[in-house]
């Protein structure tokens, strides 16, 4: 039996880790969190007995232990509630499934308290990757990537030696406006911005997707996952979402990882790893895909790629300001109070301005991000 503490359970990742233990009696579930949304995780809650859930909010919390009062189940709320669920004493992998940098603190509890870590929470590697693969590799404790691009360069890597790498090529499908220039982009709404072609993901990533700030993100969370140069690491656009991400070696040979675009099959992988298991999934049939295109990105009009590049080979404070920047902007355009291209102008500022500290702690990684919420939000 393998337990399991889901940390964002109600999101995007969350309600689909949760489809993933439905289908496997050997996983169970001892703690589940949310941020406010008290109904869905009373329904989890229900369903799958954890020993422990955190909500947000106290208010919240209160409200959901008078309801879940039927059931021996300990209700905590905040940041406190959320490190309890991470190092919860039973829980031998925890699913960072929470969106932005509030996730970067129960990751490092739960590393600490030597749990594996199912990580989808990428702001999390990208402003304190530094703090996070040094103390995984003291603890001994796995990072196995759910994201889906990573999770197929895991699976590209297996049986290989590090050496042999010569270069990591993610693919990008080039979100809803692929093909579009700057000036199409003007006016775009957040509903077209949200309507992704391939994926059903939370909003903050699919406007990520949009912006192409999501593949600058996870082009510095493959730097630290798997120790290569940022020179290393090489965007492809595929457009359909069928090849994940692919490895080259340096005798050439390129290794691959295709399948239907389901968050599913990346999860089952990393909570079941290394066993492969049959969850009922569709399967590619070859005949009906018939081809696969490619394209290069296009860095002149999604400007998020080169800057997120810019940031992780400037490093130290850099990529902590462009994910702050962009998680103040992404939620800005959400909120329809700044257009989907001022995004862009948000991150420029706020690198433009930073003076970059090297190495830093957790306390001046939250100072930085708070900073740059205050820079932003007086402008
Ligand atoms: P969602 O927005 O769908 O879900 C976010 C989860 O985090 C929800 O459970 C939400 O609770 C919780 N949450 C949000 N804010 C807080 C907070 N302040 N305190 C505590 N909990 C909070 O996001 P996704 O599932 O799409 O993404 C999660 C992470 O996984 C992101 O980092 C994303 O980049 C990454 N990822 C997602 C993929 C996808 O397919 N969705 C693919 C690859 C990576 P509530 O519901 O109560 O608001």
């Amino acid at each position: 039996m393998k337990h399991i503490a889901i940390l964002g359970s109600t999101g995007s990742i969350g309600t689909q880790s949760l489809d993933v233990v439905r289908h496997h009696k050997d996983l169970k579930v001892v703690a589940l969190t949310a941020g406010k949304n008290a109904d869905l995780l009373e329904q989890q809650a229900r369903e799958f007995l954890p020993e422990l859930v955190a909500i947000g909010d106290v208010c919240a919390a209160a409200d959901l232990r008078v309801r879940l009062a039927d059931l021996n189940i300990r209700v905590v709320s905040g940041m406190e509630g959320m490190i309890e669920a991470a190092v919860h004493p039973k829980a031998d992998v925890v699913v960072t499934a929470i969106v932005g940098m509030i996730g970067i603190r129960p990751t490092l509890e739960a590393i600490r308290a030597g749990k594996d870590i199912a990580l989808a929470n990428k702001e999390t590697l990208v402003t304190a990757g530094h703090l996070v693969m040094p103390l995984a590799k003291e603890k001994g404790v796995k990072i196995l990537p759910v994201d889906s691009e990573h999770c197929a360069i895991f699976q590209c890597l297996q049986g290989s030696n590090h050496s042999d790498i010569h270069k990591l090529l993610i693919t990008a499908s080039g979100g809803p406006f692929r093909g579009k220039k700057r000036e199409d982009l003007e006016q775009v709404t957040v509903k077209q911005a949200l309507a992704h072609p391939n994926w059903a993901m939370g909003a903050k990533i699919t406007i990520d997707s949009a912006t192409l700030v999501n593949k600058g993100l996870e082009v510095m969370e493959a730097r630290w996952l798997f120790d290569v140069d940022l020179d290393d690491i090489q965007v492809v656009v595929q457009p359909k979402s069928i090849i994940h991400s692919m490895v080259e070696y340096k005798d050439g040979a390129v290794i691959a990882q295709l399948a239907p675009p389901d968050m599913r099959m990346a999860i089952q992988y990393v909570l079941k790893y290394p066993e492969r298991c049959d969850m009922d999934l569709p399967h590619l049939d070859f005949m009906q895909l018939k081809e696969i295109i490619f394209d290069v990105p296009d860095y002149e009009t999604f400007r998020g790629l080169p800057m997120a590049i810019e940031a992780g080979k400037t490093g130290g404070s850099m990529p902590v300001v462009f994910n702050a920047a962009n998680e103040w902007a992404n939620a800005a355009f959400l909120r329809e109070e700044i257009r989907f291209l001022d995004i862009y102008d948000c991150i420029a500022d706020c690198m433009g301005r930073h003076t970059v500290i090297s190495n830093p702690d957790l306390d001046t990684i939250l100072g930085i991000e708070q900073d740059v919420y205050a820079y932003l939000s007086s402008r």
